[in-house]
Parts: structure tokens; C-alpha cells; sequence
């Protein structure tokens, strides 16, 4: 049967696979010209890539990670050496390693962060461990309920000294939600840190061998539409059309480029949309429904990525890096991490600026300005002195509204894959799942979601009478 879907971001697509291998028939409309969303990514006027964001994949990522198996290209991640490599700002130029040991779960974790001699005493280290045991032993029930606490306000109840939280949370928390530690849900790193806890290579990181778009993105519109689905880009969802019982009746599509407007009629319906994209467009007839009225309490955050091409090697390092800067999150140099972007001679930096809130309305210059100052003290031997490393050009692309703002209390916010509307349905890494606001957790939430549909449909074919000629 004919499932029209919204958005061709990773929510979207998975959705849209997994329907295609449960025998339906999917149509993706997406508003922009590029396939991905927040993992979308363009081609410069010299054919270098930039992104919407520097992405990281997980060991801990199972959806991804079959996901890609089921496309057949497992062989696009490139998995680093296990360890969270972290600057020093106190130490400019060096860098401290949690190298995790090839045993097993939680003795990993554990072990590489009693072997980190640089970051923490013994003193922090055993404090931080005990605060911990209640999340290693309660599990995941126990994280759920932190979320009425900032990462700050419960690593000081668990009396984890402020070291740990400057040290390693400021970095973590930045890392997985844009947040520092003073603002986020405790439940957000606690989360990532109980998968890493559990399973032995939960932590291990890998990246993308190109540009998400074409590497990942484009095998799953391959996958869709050699078995009869659909995907169509410039073709943004303008209004939903309600039958009289609030159910959908059908999509208004945009038309574009002197395009007129056009109705899409299916059998389910899906949202794979951001949740800023979906407030906008509800209507009216659901605005008074509790469910929908929740949404009312997420929305995106905003979070800067930045490119930066230099004329030599200024980073050796053929991993993700945390830079512990106050300005900026994780970065790393794709010229060595990235097969589609490798350059033995020059570095392509990609860095994340977050938390962006203060940036976000600033110019290119301004955001340039503070990125090279922070760098400078990163890498001063290759970025100050007599020769330092010239940039050749830069690229930064701003996220006004990126991933659901995680901070205390939205879990209850989140919506589930199923609505009170019997033939509409969400997607989106913002919905409930147990993998936040990630990769994994959109690929997660468009199988829950196609999952979901399906069973509508085959309810719904039990109960419609089948005509007799
Ligand atoms: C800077 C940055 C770094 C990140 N780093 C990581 C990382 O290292 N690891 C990780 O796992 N995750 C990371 N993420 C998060 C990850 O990218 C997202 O969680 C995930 O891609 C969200 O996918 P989604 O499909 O839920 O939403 P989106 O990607 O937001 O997709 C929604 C889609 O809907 C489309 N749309 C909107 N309105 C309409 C409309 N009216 N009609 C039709 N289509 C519409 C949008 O154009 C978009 O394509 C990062 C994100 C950013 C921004």
C-alpha cells in the first residue's frame, strides 16, 4: 500500500526502506534539493565537501549498523583505534587518550579511565566511579528519572568532584547534545554512558569514508526506489487536508519552480519532518489534542559547523577529537579520517561550534575569528611563530534549529511513532526512542515508525471489505 512520507532526513529514509521490505510502497517528499537533513552535504565550487555537522558513528549504534549491512555497505565506516582522545587546555599541543582495552564490558570503561593519568587523581577517579555505581546498577530506569536534573545539578548530589564535570562532562555533554553540563538532561550523557559501560564496543567510533549524502543517504533512495518506492526532493509539505474525523485525507505539496500546488493521496501517512517544521505546519483540528500539544515543549538547538582548509598538515591525528575549548565541541581532520577527503599534504579541519546560541546570529568573520583563536591555542606550534599554517579558505554552516534542545524534563515531551490520528504516524530522532537525538536514533525512529504503519495497514486490510465484481 502507498505510504506518503516528509522528509527525506535519516528518519525518513529508514522509514521509507523498511516499508519498501514490509511490500509498501513509499513516496518521500523533501522540501530542500539535498537528500539527508542534518546530515546533508554540498560540494564547494573547487568539489570539496562540506556538511551540516561533523558525524561520528558508534559501536553502541545497532539500527545504524544493520541498517547498513542490510544495504550492503558496512564497508563505508572506517573504525578508528578504541579510545576518547581529549586536548589539554592547561597543556597547548598535547593530548590526553582514554584508551579502552580490548576486555570485556564494563571492565573497558573502567580500565581506560583508571589508565588516563593526565585528566584526573586517583581521588576524582574513585569518586567519580562510586557516583556512577547507581547508574550501572539501576541501568536505564534509573537515568530515565535524572532527567528532572541538570548533568551538573546531579553530578554535585552524587558528589562527583568538579574536575570530572570540567574535565571530561563539559566535553561529553557539548559533544552529544550542544548543551554544557549546566543545562543539559543528567539522562542525555548518562545514557551514552551506560551503552558504553555495557557493551564492550559500545564506545568505538568510526566515520563515513564521504559525504553522508551520497555514502548513505543515496544507497537507501536506491534501495526505495528499485522496489517501487519514491523519493522526490523540492517538494516541501505546504498543508495537511483532514476528513471530517481529523484523520488525513491527503498532503498539499508545494509546487516549485513555477510548479503548481499538488494533492498526494495514500493509505498512512508520515511525518519524518523536524519538530519545529511540524508545529508550523499542524492543523488546527489537532492543536487540541494533548498529544500534539506536548510538542509545544520541544525544539530544536541551535549548533555551528565549520570547515577550515589549510595550505599543510596541521594535525596528525586520524580520529575524532574533543577540544575541551570553551567555544568550541568535537573536531576532527578529515584529510585523515575520511577516505573521499584525504589529503596527505593539507588539513581539513571540521569542528563543531556548540553551544551555539550566542554565535548563531553572528557573521562568518566573527564565528571565523573566535574558531582561529581557540585553534591557535590547540595547535600554537603549526598555527603561531614565524611560519604558521596559512588558511587557503573556510566554509561554516549554521543550524538555527538542529536536534530537540535536550535539557530537564522533555523526556514526557517526546512523542511516540504512533498518534491519536489512526492514519498518521511520526518519525524523527526527536521521538521517543532510547537513542536521543542522533543518527541511530532517527534510523531507530523511522523503523519504529514503519513498524507501526505496517500494522495499520494490515489491520486496516483485515477491515475493509473487498469488492465482488
Ligand atoms: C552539527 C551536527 C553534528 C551532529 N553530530 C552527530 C554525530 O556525531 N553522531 C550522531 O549520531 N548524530 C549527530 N548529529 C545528529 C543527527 O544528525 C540527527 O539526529 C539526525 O540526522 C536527525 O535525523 P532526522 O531524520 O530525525 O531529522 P532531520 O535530519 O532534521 O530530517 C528532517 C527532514 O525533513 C525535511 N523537511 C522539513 N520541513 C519539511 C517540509 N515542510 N516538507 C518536506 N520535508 C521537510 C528537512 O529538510 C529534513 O530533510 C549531529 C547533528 C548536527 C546538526
Amino acid at each position: 500500500m502507498r505510504v506518503a512520507i516528509a522528509g527525506a532526513g535519516l528518519a525518513g529514509l529508514a522509514c521509507g526502506k523498511y516499508l519498501v521490505d514490509a511490500g509498501h510502497q513509499p513516496v518521500i517528499y523533501e522540501s530542500r534539493d539535498v537528500l539527508g537533513g542534518l546530515v546533508a552535504a554540498w560540494r564547494d565550487e573547487e568539489g570539496d565537501w562540506y556538511e551540516t555537522g561533523l558525524h561520528a558513528f558508534f559501536g553502541a549504534y545497532p539500527n545504524m549498523l544493520q541498517l547498513l549491512a542490510e544495504l550492503g555497505i558496512s564497508d563505508r565506516l572506517q573504525w578508528k583505534e578504541h579510545t576518547l582522545i581529549f586536548n589539554q587546555p592547561e597543556k597547548p599541543g598535547v593530548l590526553s587518550r582514554f584508551d579502552v582495552p580490548d576486555i570485556p564490558a564494563p571492565f573497558h570503561v573502567i580500565l581506560a579511565i583508571l589508565r588516563n593519568n593526565d585528566m584526573l587523581t586517583w581521588e576524582q577517579k574513585i569518586r567519580f566511579a562510586l557516583g556512577l555505581t547507581p547508574a550501572m546498577i539501576r541501568g536505564q530506569k534509573y537515568v530515565e528519572a535524572m532527567d528532572k536534573y541538570t548533568l551538573l545539578e546531579w553530578l554535585r548530589r552524587q558528589g562527583i568532584d568538579e574536575r570530572v564535570n570540567s574535565d571530561i562532562f563539559v566535553a561529553a555533554s557539548k559533544a552529544l547534545t550542544f548543551l554544557n553540563p549546566d543545562e543539559v538532561s543528567a539522562t542525555i550523557p548518562l545514557t551514552a554512558l551506560n551503552r558504553f559501560l555495557q557493551e564492550r564496543y559500545g564506545s568505538k567510533i568510526a566515520f563515513l569514508d564521504g559525504s553522508p549524502t551520497e555514502r548513505l543517504c543515496q544507497p537507501i533512495v536506491d534501495y526505495i526506489t528499485a522496489r517501487g518506492g519514491e523519493v522526490h526532493l523540492l517538494s516541501p509539505l505546504k498543508e495537511f487536508l483532514l476528513h471530517p474525523d481529523g484523520t488525513v485525507a491527503g498532503l498539499v505539496i508545494r509546487g516549485l519552480n513555477g510548479r503548481s500546488d499538488y494533492v498526494v493521496k495514500a493509505d498512512a501517512y508520515v511525518s519524518a519532518m523536524s519538530v519545529d517544521a511540524l508545529k508550523a505546519l499542524l492543523p488546527p483540528a489537532w492543536k487540541s489534542i494533548p498529544f500534539f500539544q506536548k510538542l509545544e515543549g520541544l525544539e530544536g538547538v541551535p549548533v555551528i559547523n565549520i570547515h577550515l582548509w589549510f595550505d599543510r598538515k596541521i594535525c596528525q591525528v586520524d580520529h575524532l577529537l574533543f577540544s575541551r575549548s570553551p567555544v568550541l565541541s568535537v573536531y576532527a581532520d578529515m584529510s585523515n579520517t575520511c577516505r573521499e577527503y584525504s589529503d596527505p599534504h593539507r588539513s581539513m579541519l571540521e569542528l563543531v561550534l556548540a553551544p551555539a546560541q550566542a554565535w548563531i546570529d553572528r557573521s562568518d568573520e566573527e564565528i571565523l575569528d573566535v574558531t582561529m583563536a581557540e585553534l591557535r591555542k590547540l595547535f600554537p606550534q603549526q598555527l603561531t611563530g614565524d611560519n604558521p599554517a596559512r588558511l587557503r579558505k573556510y566554509k561554516i554552516v549554521k543550524t538555527p534549529r538542529s536536534v530537540y534542545k535536550a535539557i530537564p524534563g522533555r523526556q514526557p515531551y517526546r512523542p511516540s511513532q504512533v498518534t491519536p490520528i489512526a492514519n498518521f504516524f511520526l518519525a524523527g530522532s526527536y521521538t521517543m526512542q532510547r537513542y536521543l537525538g542522533s543518527m541511530e536514533g532517527a534510523v531507530l525512529s523511522g523503523k519504529l515508525a514503519a513498524q507501526a504503519v505496517a500494522a495499520y495497514l494490515s489491520q486496516t486490510a483485515q477491515t475493509t471489505p473487498v469488492a465482488v465484481a
